[in-house]
């Protein structure tokens, strides 16, 4: 009898944690100062505004808080339509909901599986007031064209770039231009804290009145002055957050790097071949703009893709889907959407996984899972 020693589970995604934050951490509990605008949130907000050109930030206790508030400060609320896309996480329509406007999608292209600007063009009424692209994987979205339409017809932008930390545009970073821009810092982001997020903004009044909508619309003068004159929610960075956040925006462009060496790398050994041989797609090859967020394929209508997530189980490699369409969850169905309505976005998503990729992996990882997907798409076609 031969005994097989599995190869170990491979997640598709894994956070990088050194012992220099882990130290930090435990710095930020000593102290105890643990949380509401302490040093560490300070210093975090200012190396972010350093980092985007030197716009002012603020940090949240989520990414889907940061674009709720984002939404809020562009006035957006009851009787505004907003445009955005139905291939997305669900937090990016269901804050349009939560500010009381009414989402309206746009389909995606089927390329870059970003929000189409001509389907957005076409989506348009006397009562859109925004759009919320979102740079999927971190490949961004047609900045110029987007922009042109925003001010074509006065509409507010923001972005959901929670993937797009370290992406770029024409040479520019994303967040460093445009209107509002919305990053997380979930577990699985390109930089986390845990549980975060930031918002870059336009102006000082902008983020004074993101620092009230994060904490209960509170306002301070002197020792004792306190007024309250919005309605604001818990929705502040705690110490323990920012201090994370510190020490992995520090690591950003090396994790980005290793990212984008792994990306290279997944397309060297699937091979020009591939795509056609399979019937799968792979992603956009970008090696300029993309922070290399996640990898995705798109299997081949055959494939059933929780079979596929089966066997990728059996072989010890982890995978995901991202995501389902959001217009056909049934919060919004009841609001009308159906099957049929956007076809690029219902392919995409009942087809598409992630495969694994994060920075501690390694080159080797890659060819093992190149293997498995092609082994377990082989089996399909024979
Ligand atoms: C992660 C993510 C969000 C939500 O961010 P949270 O920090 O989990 O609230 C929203 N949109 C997209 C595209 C995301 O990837």
């Amino acid at each position: 009898m031969t005994l097989s020693i599995p190869p170990p589970f491979l997640p598709f995604t894994r956070p990088s944690i050194d012992e220099a934050t882990i130290d930090d951490v435990a710095g930020v509990l000593r102290s105890g100062w643990l949380t509401s605008n302490g040093p560490k949130v300070q210093s975090f907000e200012m190396a972010l505004s350093n980092y985007f050109s030197g716009r002012p930030v603020r940090t949240f206790n989520s990414g889907t808080c940061t674009m709720e508030i984002a939404l809020r400060i562009a006035g957006v609320g009851p009787g505004d339509e907003v445009i955005t896309t139905p291939n997305s996480w669900v937090a990016t329509a269901n804050v349009i909901i939560q500010v009381g406007a009414t989402p309206v999608f746009a389909d995606i292209d089927s390329r870059t599986h970003n929000i189409d600007t001509d389907q957005i063009a076409a989506a348009i009424s006397p009562r859109t007031r925004a759009i919320i692209p979102v740079h999927m994987c971190g490949l961004p979205c047609d900045m110029d064209g987007l922009y042109a339409l925003a001010a074509k017809h006065s509409l507010r932008v923001v972005e959901d770039a929670a993937q797009a930390i370290g992406s770029s545009w024409k040479g520019r970073r994303i967040g460093a231009f445009g209107d509002l821009i919305s990053f997380s810092f979930q577990v699985n982001k390109n930089i986390m804290t845990g549980e975060g997020g930031c918002l870059v903004l336009n102006t000082g009044d902008e983020a004074a009145l993101a620092e009230k909508y994060r904490l209960q619309g509170v306002s301070r003068s002197g020792l004792d002055g306190i007024d309250v004159d919005v309605l604001g929610g818990k929705n502040n960075m705690t110490e323990i957050a920012a201090a994370i956040g510190l020490a992995q925006l520090q690591r950003l462009a090396t994790f980005n790097a290793q990212r984008l060496a792994l990306a290279r790398q997944y397309f060297h050994c699937f091979g020009e071949e591939f795509e056609s041989e399979y019937g799968a797609e792979l992603p956009v090859a970008d090696f300029d703009h993309s922070n290399w967020h996640m990898f995705h394929i798109v299997l081949p209508v055959r494939m059933s893709r929780s079979a596929f997530m089966q066997r990728m189980l059996d072989l010890n490699i982890g995978v995901g889907f991202h995501y389902a369409a959001i217009h056909l969850f049934t919060l919004y169905r009841k609001r009308g959407f159906k099957e049929g309505m956007f076809p690029v976005a219902e392919r995409v998503c009942r087809q598409i996984v992630t495969l694994p990729l994060f920075p501690s992996m390694t080159t080797t990882d890659v060819v093992r899972v190149v293997a498995a997907v092609k082994s377990i798409l082989n089996q399909e076609t024979s």
